[in-house]
């Protein structure tokens, strides 16, 4: 009998079974990659990663992995429009082959069984009375809690009946690593930029090798006018805007296949299923376009952490585990979402887009508000 066990070994779920390893508890953390692996995702670690990082001892071993120090971020719409801004504090380039391995390895230091290349199949159980947790290959584990940190989408929502996906996900997103060919017009070091374009956008960021990872969300319909052929898609879509276009055009592709995804959801999704507790894009995924989601996954692990050896300890029931982390969750991230989904929204836009990079522009106060924000700021 684990203490926790905890499905899914990416941000979330990693950070999450270190501090709990780290404070003496049975931990399994089950992740069904065989690490290190690529991963979606634009790859920017916001400046507020820093505290959380640090707290986990491993902010000099991503520093050492050559993590590209970001200072500025610059936003584009397709019409021309362009805003600029300092960024609240240093952020961070670095792949999530990288630094996905880099955190299962740090609980696994801190004591968990860390578990790579195993994939949870289903949960049975209830809260207070404990769980069991099967794998692909059949093997059974109990926990007394169990933690989704799967991520975005994953058969285990299906199994646990969540409500979500009975809604429309009409979103899809790719990534690729590029090399700057033509250093003048390619991204300028130290700086993220998104660039908006009808139906979709894309992030620009450079990573520990000094490659430039391009990663775009954009309307499934857009993917189907292209043939459902990303290559067609990225050269149809990511033209239109112009500064986009000559950043693509400075850039050779250098990853041999897209990372793809579908069914992407914005909407929040719940704390708890069938009495497993959500943490990081299990319980709702910020808007790409905020490049936050990974300092929330890493936020997350750190406000469930607590409660978790509460209820462990019997300091508290299961119902004040519940609330306990429902009201602190609900609270770290309620408005950084809304806000979230209102910029995604304006993003898909051109006239919306425009209007809201030409406003930050006029005020920039507004739009440094606005960065700060969507950091919880
Ligand atoms: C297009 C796009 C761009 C983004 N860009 C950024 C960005 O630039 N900056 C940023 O901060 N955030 C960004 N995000 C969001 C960010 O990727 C997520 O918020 C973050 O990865 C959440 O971490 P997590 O640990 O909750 O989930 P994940 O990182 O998705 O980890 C979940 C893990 O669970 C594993 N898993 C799944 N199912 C099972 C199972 N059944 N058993 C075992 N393991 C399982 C998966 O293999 C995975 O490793 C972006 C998202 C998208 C869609």
């Amino acid at each position: 009998m684990y203490d926790a066990i905890i499905i899914g070994g990416g941000l979330a779920g990693s950070s999450l079974a270190a501090h709990l390893a780290r404070a003496g508890r049975s931990v399994l953390l089950l992740e069904k990659r065989s690490l290190p692996a690529d991963k979606l995702c634009g790859e920017f670690l916001s400046p507020e990663v820093t505290g959380s990082l640090r707290r986990l001892g491993v902010l000099d071993e991503v520093r050492s992995a050559g993590a590209h120090p970001i200072r500025r971020a610059r936003i584009t719409s397709a019409g021309g429009a362009s805003f600029e801004s300092a960024l609240p504090g240093t952020a961070l380039g670095l792949s999530r082959r990288r630094l996905d391995a880099l955190l299962f390895e740090n609980a696994r230091r801190a004591g968990a069984d860390a578990r790579d290349g195993t994939k949870a199949r289903a949960v049975e159980g209830a809260l207070g009375e404990g769980f069991s947790v099967e794998t692909g290959d059949g093997e059974r584990f109990a926990g007394r809690l169990v933690f989704g940190a799967y991520g975005r989408r994953g058969v285990l929502d299906r199994t646990l009946e969540r409500p979500f996906l009975e809604k429309d996900a009409p979103l899809v997103a790719f990534k690729a690593h590029y090399d700057a060919v033509r250093p003048k017009t390619a991204l300028p070091d130290g700086a993220i930029e998104v660039h908006a374009f009808p139906g979709g956008y894309c992030g620009l960021a450079r990573i520990e090798t000094g490659a430039v990872n391009a990663c775009w969300i954009a309307r499934t319909a857009l993917l189907k006018d292209a043939g459902g052929d990303p290559e067609a898609m990225a050269a149809q879509t990511l033209s239109q805007n112009p500064a986009l276009a000559e950043r693509m055009n400075a850039m050779e592709r250098a990853s041999e296949e897209f990372e793809a995804t579908s069914q992407v959801t914005l909407r929040t999704k719940g704390t708890f299923a069938g009495g497993v507790c959500m943490v990081g894009d299990t319980a709702g995924m910020i808007a790409p376009l905020c490049g936050d989601g990974m300092a929330m996954a890493l936020r997350a692990a750190e406000l469930a952490a607590g409660p978790a050896e509460d209820v462990l300890d019997g300091r508290r029931s299961a119902t004040g585990f519940r609330n306990a982390y429902e009201r602190r969750w609900t609270r770290a991230f309620r408005t950084r979402l809304a806000l979230g989904r209102f910029a995604h929204r304006s993003g898909l836009h051109p006239l919306l887009a425009s209007a809201v990079v030409r406003a930050f522009r006029w005020a920039p106060p507004l739009g440094r508000w606005f960065i700060r924000r969507t950091r919880g700021g």
